[in-house]
């Protein structure tokens, strides 16, 4: 659900960002090179399936999306498997609290997760004008915080989307994670979800889809940094 570039980790050899020219900003993380990125991903990932802990969460995640209950309680069982596949990764991941990049690039949620949020927060979801705008509204919405994040923290974490609860750098160092380094010079190795990722677009395929941004529109587009 993310928009940042999955990147493989057989992809080819590139000097570092700093090598490359790009300017030095103490407020980004000490740069690091898209072949140490790879290299650390990939023993993060061995070292995850090593630990054993994501296999169960995993099949939880698959085992909602095919229970027999209303869309509002399958979504309570979702977020509860992805929370535990969240306490899995995180350990392995560079993810930390307190880090926000990937508040400033899109999340693509549904109308039930969207309903979810707005009963949480006593705030209406803006209906969707057309169908799933959230699957070519990615762009538009790179490098502008969510309006739920103040101050450089999520302010809904509790009844955040499954979005927000399933992306996972895996390297050891956000650095690439920054949305002021362009899209094309990123190097970001996710954590392979994409089958759980399809499976919930399918289970909820029939309900629009947005970014997070377009059923909550932010009162002040402009980055909190
Ligand atoms: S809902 Fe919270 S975690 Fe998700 S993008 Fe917004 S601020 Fe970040």
């Amino acid at each position: 659900m993310s928009d940042k570039a999955l990147a493989s980790v057989s992809g080819a050899v590139r000097k570092s960002p700093e090598r490359e020219g790009l300017r030095a900003d103490p407020n980004l993380s000490v740069p690091i090179s898209k072949d140490e990125a790879t290299l650390q991903a990939q023993r993060n990932i061995d070292l995850l399936n090593l630990d054993d802990t994501i296999d169960t969460p995993r099949y939880e995640f698959m085992d909602a999306l095919y229970k027999d209950v209303p869309p509002r309680a399958k979504l309570n069982l979702l977020k509860k498997a992805a929370d535990r596949i969240n306490a899995a990764a995180l350990p392995r991941s560079a993810c930390r609290s307190g880090c926000s990049h990937c508040c400033n690039i899109s999340a693509v949620i549904n109308q039930v997760d969207a309903d979810a949020i707005g009963r949480a927060i006593g705030i209406k979801p803006k209906k969707l004008k057309s169908g799933r705008p959230g699957l070519s509204s990615r762009e538009r919405w790179f490098g502008i915080p969510c309006t739920f994040l103040v101050k450089g923290r999520c302010s809904i974490y509790q009844d955040r989307p499954i979005a927000c609860r399933m992306m996972f750098n895996m390297a050891d160092s956000p650095y690439f994670c920054d949305t002021r380094i362009p899209p094309d010079e990123s190097h970001v190795t996710m954590l392979n979800l994409k089958q759980l990722e399809e499976g919930y677009v399918k289970t909820f395929i029939d309900y629009d889809w947005g970014d997070i941004r377009d059923f909550f529109p932010p009162k002040n587009p402009v980055s909190d940094r």
